[in-house]
């Protein structure tokens, strides 16, 4: 089985923390750009591939037409054997997600919808740049429950520079009282030359205060456990049976193919990804050589394979492991397993080293563990 990725990398306007491929466009540019990735997917296409998850992000992809849409939706069905009732997500921003956008989305076979809020509080979605306002975000969520949407997802952002006391706390319990069936949450990662880190080196913001940042994230696992959802990944939160099942696949290290600028695809130990180059993915019709083309060894793929098991709250899926690879991870890692567990970092949660997964203080402490692995 295999997941496919269509990348969408327009927005109306660039938020200021985003270190993304994404870009404003006029609407010739968002038609040339569909043509090429139409031609991508069936230059790639392999109708012997079975697939079972569908995720078109970005960028914002709801800022392209109902018949954009669907000409993408129709080239991915045309070119790869898709499961019937397979996972079929596509990102959308507040500003575009109208009722007759999601009605469309749900016309043409989507059956899952993460919608960008980020924040519900003003002050939150200046400092972003985003924009939209908390009262739009709201609207779009009814918009597609409206349109018949079942499974929606809805992003959100915390430890922001300046972040008062309890301004987070009220985005969750908002967000939580619309319950939706998934709820990301993510710390902000302030990049490198984005407006928002210029900010911060001039001053202008403050620098995000890491006991802010923990504190919310502990009020996130406190309090959406009490609301029904299970955490399953560090930062992704679920109603029992809607977890992503693209994102799983990441995390399990299963192989999928990216169409669009900037997106990987990893299949057969290999991971390559397109140009980020807009105009000369276009130019190309979407299909020059990848980029950035590594063949793994056996070793970097055990690695990766712990250090992506380990971003779950189960932990790598240490009999999958044996499975691909013919070797046990608890015995092949053995040391470094003892090491972190020494620090309290992880434990051993079933008998017979069959389960390790991250602790409550290895949550916080997620990239020593990684580093382990790199
Ligand atoms: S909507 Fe998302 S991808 Fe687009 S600019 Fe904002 S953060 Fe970046």
């Amino acid at each position: 089985m295999l997941g496919l990725y269509v990348h969408v990398p327009f927005c109306v306007k660039k938020c200021r923390y985003c270190d993304f491929v994404s870009a404003p466009s006029d609407c010739a540019e968002r038609e040339q750009y569909v043509d090429a990735v139409v031609s991508e997917i069936a230059w790639r296409g392999d109708r012997s591939r079975r697939c079972d998850t569908v995720f078109v992000g970005g960028g914002t992809p709801s800022v392209l037409t109902e018949k954009q849409l669907e000409r993408i939706a129709d080239a991915l069905r045309r070119s790869f054997d898709i499961e019937p009732g397979a996972e079929f997500t596509v990102e959308a921003n507040p500003e575009s997600l109208t009722y007759e956008k999601a009605a469309a989305l749900k016309g043409i076979g989507v059956n899952r919808l993460s919608i960008g809020f980020q924040s519900l509080s003003e002050r939150a979605l200046g400092v972003l740049g985003r924009v939209h306002s908390a009262e739009k975000a709201v609207e779009a969520f009814k918009n597609a429950r409206r349109a018949g949407f079942e499974n929606i997802n809805i992003d959100l952002i915390f430890g922001l520079p300046g972040e008062p006391e309890g301004e987070f706390e009220n985005t969750l319990r908002r967000v939580a009282e619309l319950g939706p069936e998934h709820i990301s949450a993510y710390s902000l990662i302030v990049e490198e030359g984005t407006p928002l880190a210029r900010d911060i080196m001039s001053g202008i913001l403050p620098e995000p205060d890491d006991a802010r940042d923990r504190a919310d994230y502990r009020f996130a696992l406190a309090f959406l456990k009490e609301s029904g959802y299970r955490q399953y990944e560090i930062s992704n939160f679920a109603k029992p049976g809607f977890e992503s099942k693209h994102n799983m696949r990441y995390w399990r290290q299963k192989e999928y193919l990216g169409f669009g600028p900037a997106a990987a695809s990893f299949e057969r130990g290999r991971r390559y990804s397109n140009t980020d180059d807009i105009g000369v993915y276009i130019k190309g019709c979407g299909r020059a050589e990848p980029e950035e083309d590594a063949a793994l060894s056996k070793e970097e793929l055990m690695d990766e394979y712990m250090m992506l098991g380990f971003r779950m709250t189960e932990g790598p899926d240490l009999e999958h492991f044996r499975e691909i690879y013919g070797v046990s991870a608890a015995e092949k890692y053995s040391g470094k397993l003892d090491s972190l567990e020494k620090e309290g970092l992880i434990e051993r949660y079933k008998p017979d080293l069959a389960g390790v997964r991250l602790t409550e203080k290895g949550l916080d402490f997620a990239n020593r563990v990684f580093r382990e692995f790199v």
